[in-house]
């Protein structure tokens, strides 16, 4: 057993993992950084990158397809396979490889290959070769999709979003399960891309928006596109020429159908499961938690810290940036530890209207006096874009007027949340926002006219 000793240890090259190591790296030669599987980050080979390459191709065959409302007669056919090889391609050449160059220069005795779990505290063992012993360790060890026993029977036909980027070809029909970003995102692009796609829910819940007339607007406008069934349960599965899904609606009503393939996006789950973290010590809360400290992102009483999708808060790109380097600042000054400074909450979903939320959630303010701004996702700009569905809503405080959040569903939505993020970021009031010039038409007449509508309101 080769024993290497050092001041810090990471567990997992990922965005997060990597973002620590550029931090520690620079102030100590003392550190190793482990990492299970392809170097690449979950987002440049399996996530945000191949996703949204897909559903760039998939937009350009929907615009193809309802060209005719502009008058513009056009045919065209989807070649799944060179849809899936430029995908690909982009991938690995533009993204995959950047990240692939920073690792190549990483020195050697940096890196360790394998998977890490403590055996102490501050003891970790990698593989069976390897024992690692370090004063601080930050576990940036990401998450993996869930995929339920009663998918068993058709696991060969199974696609998770781990897979999905390396199949050949399109299939000819797919079960989506799951109604979650995931799933809607590439439910919707693979829809687009001419395959029959149905999308099942378990709760009735669809998407991130959480005021209930945001969540009925989501429902209502992705199913003129898609079919989708909100609420039941997958009662069982199994193979026969297809994968065979037998699903209860909540009405009691069941749905039999077969697909060549099932996309199983129904969550994801910390692999900081797999670490045996109860060998270093940290115990579990009243609940049977293992819990750290969102704020300083330590567990408590432990030279431990955590970062990225492990956490299973925010799971999201620039969250696991930032996080990875609140958690390398608080190792590198333990004992003293301070509290992360925390960007504004930004979430958005690339489907077709977009969702973002931004700031606090309708649900999170339901306990303060709020002035909610609403309208339909619809402006000259977007009449002109015949993108008119969706609808926007700000939350203002009621006595200031100052915008805590907002929930969006609309044609490019990310740009007017990221302009709501500025302002909610610098606490700026309705009217403060409402002084900027906005050009007409366009799009952002509608924050304009939105704003407004709140303030009548006050
Ligand atoms: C399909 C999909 C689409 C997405 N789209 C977006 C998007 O559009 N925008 C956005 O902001 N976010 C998006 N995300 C989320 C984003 O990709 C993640 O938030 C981000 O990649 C998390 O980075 P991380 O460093 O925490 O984890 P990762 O990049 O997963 O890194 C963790 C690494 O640790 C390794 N590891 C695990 N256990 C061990 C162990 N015991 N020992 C050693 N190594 C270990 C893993 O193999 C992995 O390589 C998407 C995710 C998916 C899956």
């Amino acid at each position: 057993m080769k024993i290497i000793d050092v001041e810090y240890a990471i567990i997992g090259a990922g965005t997060a993992g990597l973002g620590a190591y550029s931090k520690i790296s620079r102030k100590t030669d003392s550190l190793v950084m482990i990492q299970d599987g392809p170097y690449g980050t979950t987002c440049a080979r399996v996530g945000c990158m191949p996703s949204k390459l897909l559903i760039t191709a998939a937009d350009h065959a929907h615009d193809i397809e309802t060209s005719e409302f502009f008058g513009i007669e056009s045919t065209g056919t989807v070649n799944g396979s060179k849809v899936l090889e430029r995908m690909r391609r982009e991938r690995d050449h533009r993204f995959v490889a950047r990240n692939l160059q920073y690792v190549e220069k990483i020195p050697a005795h940096h890196k360790i290959e394998g998977r890490a779990r403590f055996i102490a505290p501050g003891h970790l063992v990698v593989g069976e070769e390897i024992e690692v012993k370090a004063k601080k360790i930050i576990l940036a060890c990401g998450s993996r999709p869930e995929v339920n026993d009663v998918f068993q029977p058709v696991m060969s036909r199974v696609l998770t979003s781990d897979t999905i980027f390396e199949i050949t070809d399109l299939p000819r029909s797919v079960a989506v399960i799951g109604l979650g970003v995931i799933a809607l995102e590439l439910g919707q692009a693979l829809h687009r891309l001419g395959v029959e796609t149905t999308l099942y829910g378990r709760s009735g819940r669809i998407g991130g928006l959480t005021h209930p007339d945001m969540q009925q607007e989501t429902l209502e406008v992705l199913s003129k596109e898609l079919e989708i069934y909100p609420s039941g349960t997958v009662e069982r599965t199994w193979e026969d020429e297809g994968a065979w899904i037998q699903y209860r609606q909540s009405n009691d009503e069941t749905v039999t159908k077969v697909f060549d393939r099932v996309l199983v996006a129904t969550g994801r789950v910390s692999n900081v499961d797999r670490l045996n973290l109860e060998a270093a010590g940290v115990e579990s809360d009243q609940h049977g938690n293992l819990s750290f400290d969102p704020d300083t992102l330590r567990y408590p009483g432990h030279p431990i810290f955590i970062a990225g999708d492990a956490t299973d808060v925010l799971p999201v790109w620039h969250e696991a940036f930032d996080e990875g380097r609140i958690a390398a600042d608080n190792a590198m000054n333990y004992p003293n530890t301070v509290d992360a400074k925390r960007r504004t909450p930004l979430m958005i979903y690339f489907t077709d209207p977009q969702m973002a939320i931004v700031g606090k959630t309708y649900q999170e303010l339901q306990n303060q006096e709020i002035i909610v701004g609403e309208l339909p996702f619809s402006s000259p700009r977007h009449i002109v874009w015949n993108k008119v569905d969706g609808r926007i809503q700000v939350y203002l405080e009621a006595q200031t007027g100052k915008i805590l959040g907002a929930e969006l569903l609309g044609y490019q939505a990310e740009h007017l949340a990221h302009i709501l993020a500025l302002a909610i970021t610098h606490q700026m009031t309705a009217e403060q926002v409402l002084e900027m010039p906005i050009y007409h038409p366009s799009a952002e007449e509608l924050l304009r006219d939105v704003l407004e509508n709140a303030q009548r309101k006050r």
